[in-house]
């Protein structure tokens, strides 16, 4: 069965009334027989059979053992980084996720260090590995500048020069309906479902995906030790918006095609660099074409005129993308990461990673391109 029949078809009736929609059991607890005999559930920050539903339709998306659902992106984050113990080290992308940035700077006080790397120079990546280090963490693709990391081969060699290192992938900006990172050699995958697995920016949600046993057990004790679940209410809403994934991730890729291509001819006049791997000119374009099925809904674009002024002037003179953070989403979405998402990075830091003053991030939705395309260009005249 192919993965789009698949998704819709594990989506069960439920066996008890017939009804076609997934359930929301609402419920703190679960009533017991005796003492420790029930039906598997007893208290929903343990176990919710809502949550259990979303949790096996993602594992299957991402080819895995099982799933943890939590509250954020950012809980699920949290949830992995205390696999670790002090003196342990993690080997991470350098532009990582700002909130997993800013997490990784409250475990540094607890004696967890993390070097930070351009990932996609893989030999320089496996270099940085130590003894101490139990983490590689990868994001690809990268959150402006869309910089694709080599997961098989840093995964390859990561578990040549020790078997126990867990290769962490953050998937959020990809998607299952684009790369399954398990399949890549990667141990763990999280998602910050809040953007395109739940795909319609009504949800705070999290997803982590592992495709070992006992490293399963091991999160799912620090899940119920910790408590930052997904409410059964949210996880329906994830499990609603999830069933349209593929349906929406191929038009927003497609989008994304489109408007790139665009932009790109409007580089002899107003635009500076556009980044979006499925542009031949991009850096990590064959890596791309080699771990992807789509190059994904996210574009981002500096201008000639490399201001904060100028960049402003454009993302508040659009009509159909709405200027505001987040991604992922069925709507079309502007933002300005010097002043946004990237407020709080030092400017340093910022320019080295390729965000420049101008630099604009576009998430395509599932409108028409043609609109789209129309509404960017009057924004740039
Ligand atoms: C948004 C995001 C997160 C955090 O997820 P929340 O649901 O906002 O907590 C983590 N990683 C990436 C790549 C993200 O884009």
């Amino acid at each position: 069965m192919k993965e789009e029949t698949k998704l819709i078809q594990n989506i069960l009736s439920d066996p008890l009334t017939g009804a076609i929609s997934t359930p929301i059991y609402q419920t703190s607890t679960y009533v017991q027989e005796s003492p420790g005999v029930h039906k598997g559930f007893d208290y929903t920050r343990t176990n919710n059979p809502t949550r259990k539903i979303l949790e096996r339709l993602v594992t299957d998306l991402e080819y895995g053992y099982d799933s943890l659902a939590f509250s954020s992106g950012l809980a699920s984050v949290d949830a992995v980084l205390k696999l670790l113990k002090y003196k342990d080290e993690i080997v991470a992308v350098d532009d990582i996720y700002g909130g997993t940035f800013r997490l990784l700077n409250l475990y540094k006080k607890l004696g967890i260090k993390t070097k930070f790397v351009d990932t996609t120079d893989a030999e320089k990546t496996i270099s940085e590995i130590s003894d101490n280090t139990k983490l590689v963490w990868l994001e690809s693709p990268t959150n402006p500048t869309l910089k694709i990391s080599d997961i098989e081969y840093i995964s390859k060699k990561s578990k040549d020069i020790n078997p126990k290192i867990l290769v962490v992938v953050d998937n959020t900006f990809a998607s299952p309906a684009i790369q399954n990172p398990l399949n890549l050699g990667a141990d763990i995958i999280i998602h910050s479902a809040t953007k395109y697995l739940a795909g319609h920016s009504d949800v705070l949600a999290g997803l982590i995906t592992v495709k070992n046993p006992d490293l399963y057990d091991e999160l799912k004790y620090i899940q119920n030790a910790s408590g930052g679940v997904l409410s059964p209410i949210d996880c329906w809403l994830t499990i609603r918006g999830i069933q349209t994934l593929y349906l929406r991730v191929k038009k927003q890729s497609q989008n994304a095609y489109d408007v790139a291509s665009f932009l790109e001819k409007k580089r002899n006049t107003c635009i500076d660099k556009v980044y979006y791997p499925g542009l031949s000119h991009h850096k990590n374009h064959l890596i791309a074409i080699k771990q992807q099925r789509y190059f994904g809904g996210i574009i981002s674009f500096s201008l000639k005129d490399d201001t904060i002024e100028s960049a402003k002037k454009v993302v508040t003179s659009t009509k159909l993308f709405k200027l505001a953070e987040s991604l992922g989403g069925t709507k079309s979405l502007i933002c300005h990461p010097s002043t946004m998402t990237h407020k709080s990075t030092p400017l340093e830091v910022r320019i080295n990673a390729g965000i420049q003053n101008s630099l604009i991030r576009l998430s395509l939705g599932i409108e028409n391109v043609e609109d789209l395309i129309e509404d960017i260009d009057q924004s740039l005249k």
